[in-house]
């Protein structure tokens, strides 16, 4: 058995406390210009905590090696800890099984991969690939990619004036064309959560495969895949607490097992002759090259902290500093949220009379407030809103009131900036 941070961190922090959890996160105790950090940038990237950086940092220090290839130790041990992390992964999402688990760089390397190992090959000339208006670009453009090889078409389900996608909406646009239905868990841009469950229902009565973007979901709320019933679901380990480069691609065993090999390489295959190559089973097949073994590790730690602590009470913590953020910001003179949907989670976007986003985030930044402003990657839903970027709050389990607190005075002192406070 490998002593390492990352299989120590199984002790449940029992209740949740937002001290408590805070004093995890080394990052949150650092200044910036002289305030302390209001870190509200999360749905870009979340920040690590102590078991995550130990896991890494131990692996880095003691572990480090090339995985599934090597008869030494340290190849054995970095191996344990990589599957180790894949098994977490596999309860987190409550998959049926380890083969189910694709380890890959994120999201968007998830969704291209979907894109061109199952639907390419599927795809004839007129057939449909159906999305949503508030998708992110990385679930966007891989499929337009995917229907220009194939001559297949884009179809979009329409997102309404608070930012919601109606499943009636969708429905009406599943037709015998349809192949795959591709849409967020929770909207990057607008917070808006989808009625996922509901739709993967609908699709699957008509025979339309499914792929959830739960890039804005997981850490947000438990995701269990087998009863959505999806056939796919991805998401990025560094919106969860986990470091950058290392994301999920969960696939149903059966589907996974007849799409072909997207990239090829080392470790993807069991013989390679000249003559002929043959592929490794599952999820190998799909883990060409030397991945993000540290990442990987990390991810596993991630997991593993957020299961010692209290979920529900996170996600009600979190809940109500969502709803405390709405509040604030219809307190200020001039300040549209942009996304009004009834079920939302974990951000809030706005635009401020006479302040442009840019100046916004370097006015909060002064402030010591990490916001994001911009399009996020997620243009069309600026097109709808007929807005050119919004500034995004987004929030995880250590953010705080006074944190949101300080955001509403920020914002007030940008109004008397740019000479539009109320006297
Ligand atoms: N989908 C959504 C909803 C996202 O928020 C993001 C990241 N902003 C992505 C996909 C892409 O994730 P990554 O850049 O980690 O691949």
């Amino acid at each position: 058995m490998i002593e390492s941070a990352q299989m120590k961190n199984d002790t449940p922090l029992r209740t949740f406390d937002v001290e408590t959890i805070r004093r995890e996160f080394p990052v949150l105790s650092r200044s910036v210009h002289g305030h302390p950090l209001a870190y509200l940038d999360n749905g870009a990237s979340s920040q690590s905590p102590n078991p995550v950086i130990d896991a890494v940092d131990d692996y880095v220090r003691r572990h480090h090696s090339n995985i599934h290839r090597g008869v030494h130790t340290l190849s054995q041990e970095a191996t344990a800890l990589y599957e180790a992390a894949r098994d977490r992964v596999m309860r987190f999402i409550n998959a049926r099984a380890r083969s189910e688990i694709i380890l890959l760089h994120g999201t968007t390397e998830a969704v291209n991969l979907v894109a061109q190992s199952y639907a390419r090959p599927l795809l004839r000339a007129g057939d449909e690939i159906l999305i949503t208006h508030l998708e992110h670009h990385a679930n966007i453009v891989p499929w337009q990619m995917v229907c220009a090889q194939t001559g297949a078409k884009l179809v979009v389900a329409p997102i309404d004036s608070r930012g919601e996608v109606s499943v009636a909406a969708i429905e009406a646009l599943m037709g015998p064309r349809t192949r795959l239905l591709a849409c967020a868990h929770v909207s990057n841009a607008l917070g808006t959560v989808l009625p996922v469950a509901q739709l993967v229902q609908s699709a699957k009565s008509r025979g339309i495969a499914t792929l959830i973007d739960g890039a804005q979901a997981v850490a947000h709320m438990q995701v269990d895949v087998r009863a959505l019933g999806c056939d796919f679901y991805v998401f990025s380990g560094h919106k969860m607490y986990a470091p950058t480069g290392v994301g999920v691609l969960y696939g149903r065993e059966e589907v996974l097992e007849r799409m072909p090999p997207w990239q090829g390489g080392g470790d993807m295959i069991l013989t390679v002759s000249f003559e002929g190559t043959t592929y490794n089973a599952l999820p190998y097949k799909f883990e060409a090259g030397t991945p993000n073994i540290a990442g990987v590790v990390g991810l596993g730690a991630a997991i593993g902290f957020l299961e010692s602590i209290d979920r529900p009470a996170a996600q009600a913590h979190e809940e109500a500093l969502l709803a405390y953020a709405h509040a604030t910001l219809g307190t200020i003179p001039g300040l549209r949220v942009i996304g009004t949907a009834r079920e939302k989670a974990g951000l809030v976007s706005w635009v401020l009379d006479g302040v442009h986003p840019h100046d916004l985030g370097t006015i909060l930044d002064q402030d010591g407030i990490a916001v994001r402003t911009g399009h996020h990657c997620a243009m069309p839903v600026m097109d709808f809103f007929s807005v050119p970027a919004t500034t995004r709050a987004s929030f995880a389990i250590y953010n705080t009131f006074a944190e949101i607190d300080r955001l509403g005075a920020s914002l007030m002192r940008a109004l008397h900036l740019f000479g539009r406070g109320a006297d």
